[in-house]
């Protein structure tokens, strides 16, 4: 996809402000103790502890994070946040570690009597128990079923006891105008959703493949560019929540694989999506003579917890008090030893230290916010998002009246170019005083709020990763599971650089001045999300612009 240039909401609003209109009234008295807390220096020594030898890359279920996790703990105890889980502060998140058998795994393709079987990197995936399946093969379109927007694949084809076979991301992701949310995602988009709706119909399997006819690298490909911690000496163990609603493997394929499983189709694969992008009508249909035999082993296999981090503020307001906003980060990282530690600086001890800061700034403040603030820092995002999808499904606070999410990942750089970000996004010239908002599309209150509360601090927001839809990075960070939960829930996000998920993701680059205004505009805004008579309204169904 090519990225032009396009006017920026934010950054076109950002100056507006600041060219014309008067200066931002002076901070409010009664916030002004605990925004006076917010400092660069604490927050350097907070980064740099986190980041440190010591603590090994944080690596979930190693000593390095269980450090970071007890730390987290007694800042959230010395701040008198209050302990809402049996245990304290810490909630636990139940997983499953493994190991894939890459010499065993396995699929197969039964055609015309003979047998063909794939291996990695033609066919890539992993599945906590041991798989054996054999079905026959559907073509699910791009597996989404979209009822508010009169779309979907399954129509008409039953995928009972069958495997799917589906493109990724969804149609018409080039055109400004798709009903899919323009040229952004959507959260009919990312595989998990796609996984949960194969499962939900019937489905015993489910085969993913890039889009034939995309215009950016497949997730495969996007990843092996990211370098560093993708392609470290000691390839990490995989891990899955124990017990969750994902009961059906899900493996990625190669153009090629996916061409040859199509070849009795009817249609070739660019036709099909071509056909599907143009009518935005089902193309799903059987596959006559297409029997798949899926065959997963692993060489280990434990179980074991890790803990989310969470304190509350009680809110100040008899009514209000019920409801809740998160303000969130996470504490793991890739891990390493000797010589290749990643060290995760900005990733995400910047979030860590942020959401430490903002625990300390609110409790130290006389007068508390009429909502309550739950402050929690995840277990396992690097892992697949584990704690954060583990507190949506599991909630210590209702998440019907949980107004907005604030989450920190990467907060710390200044966005630079790298091999994985190269020709897919765009990277304004001066990025020492931007901020990425990501999430726009499903609260415009929410980035209102922000926007307005920011010429107290005068960032430069931006909202470019709303608009594309090759980094998927809208479903990247703790904050997507909430807007799965119908939850305005926003990345804050400084943007990816050379150094990400590499060793030198270091203490020492990280901007402390921007972070320091980047943790004083998110205690603005949370209290105005906490004390604004209506909360940020949630946008289920965007229709790009
Ligand atoms: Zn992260
Ligand atoms: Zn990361």
């Amino acid at each position: 996809m090519k990225f032009t240039s396009r006017p920026l909401l934010y950054l076109a609003a950002a100056s507006a402000v600041n060219a014309a209109e008067p200066p931002a009234p002076p901070l409010p008295a009664q916030i002004a103790p605990g925004y006076a807390t917010i400092r660069a220096e604490s927050l350097r020594a907070d980064v740099t502890f986190l980041a440190s030898d010591a603590l090994e890359g944080r690596l979930s279920l190693q000593p390095g994070n269980t450090v970071a996790i007890e730390w987290i703990v007694s800042e959230f105890a010395k701040a008198g946040l209050q302990p809402i889980v049996d245990d304290g502060y810490r909630q636990a998140v139940p997983l499953v570690e493994y190991r894939a058998d890459r010499a065993e795994n396995r699929v197969s393709l039964t055609r015309a009597g003979t047998t063909k079987p794939w291996a990695f990197p033609h066919v890539a995936g992993s599945y906590k128990d041991d798989v054996d399946v054999t079905a026959s093969v559907v073509f699910a379109g791009f597996g989404i079923t979209a009822p508010e927007l009169g779309y979907d694949d399954y129509a008409g084809v039953d995928v009972t006891g069958k495997i799917a076979l589906i493109f990724d991301h969804e149609p018409q992701e080039t055109d400004p105008k798709s009903i899919f949310n323009g040229t952004g995602n959507t959260r009919y988009a990312t595989s998990r959703v796609k996984l949960l709706n194969a499962q939900n119909h019937g489905a015993v399997g489910v085969l993913i493949v890039g889009e034939p006819n995309r215009k950016h690298p497949s997730n495969q490909e996007r990843i092996a560019k990211i370098g560093g911690s993708a392609t470290r000496s000691l390839s990490l163990a995989s891990q899955v929540l124990d017990n969750h609603e994902l009961r059906i493997p899900i493996i990625t394929i190669s153009d090629v694989v996916a061409q040859e499983l199509l070849a009795t189709s009817g249609a070739l694969p660019s036709a099909l999506q071509e056909k599907i992008d143009r009518e935005l009508q089902p193309q799903s249909r059987a596959l006559p003579d297409t029997a798949i035999t899926i065959h997963l082993r692993n060489t280990t296999r434990r179980r074991a917890n890790t803990y989310n981090v969470v304190g509350l503020l009680p809110g100040s307001d008899p009514s209000l008090a019920a409801e809740t906003i998160i303000i969130s980060g996470h504490h793991d990282h890739d891990g390493g030893s000797g010589s290749e530690i990643y060290h995760g600086a900005d990733d995400n001890a910047s979030g860590t230290a942020g959401v430490v800061a903002l625990a300390h700034a609110f409790a130290r403040n006389p007068v508390r916010p009429k909502r309550s603030l739950l402050f929690v820092v995840f277990a396992a995002e690097e892992r697949g998002l584990l704690g954060a999808f583990w507190m949506a499904a599991h909630p210590l606070r209702p998440l019907a009246t949980t107004r907005a999410v604030i989450n920190f990942d990467m907060i710390g750089r200044n966005e630079e170019a790298s091999e994985q970000t190269k020709d897919l996004i765009e990277i304004p010239a001066d990025t020492t005083n931007r901020l990425n908002l990501i999430g726009g599309f499903y609260s415009p209150d929410y980035a209102r709020t922000v926007a307005e509360e920011n010429r107290r601090v005068g960032l430069v927001l931006d909202d470019r990763f709303d608009h594309e839809s090759a980094l998927n990075v809208f479903f990247r960070s703790d904050q997507f599971p909430f807007v799965l939960k119908n939850i305005p829930a926003f990345w804050w996000f400084t943007g990816f650089h050379p150094d990400y998920h590499h060793v030198t993701d270091t203490a020492d680059r990280i901007n402390y001045s921007k972070m320091t205004k980047i943790v004083q505009l998110a205690f603005l805004s949370t209290w105005r999300f906490a004390d604004d008579a209506t909360a940020p309204r949630f946008v289920e169904s965007p229709r790009g612009r």
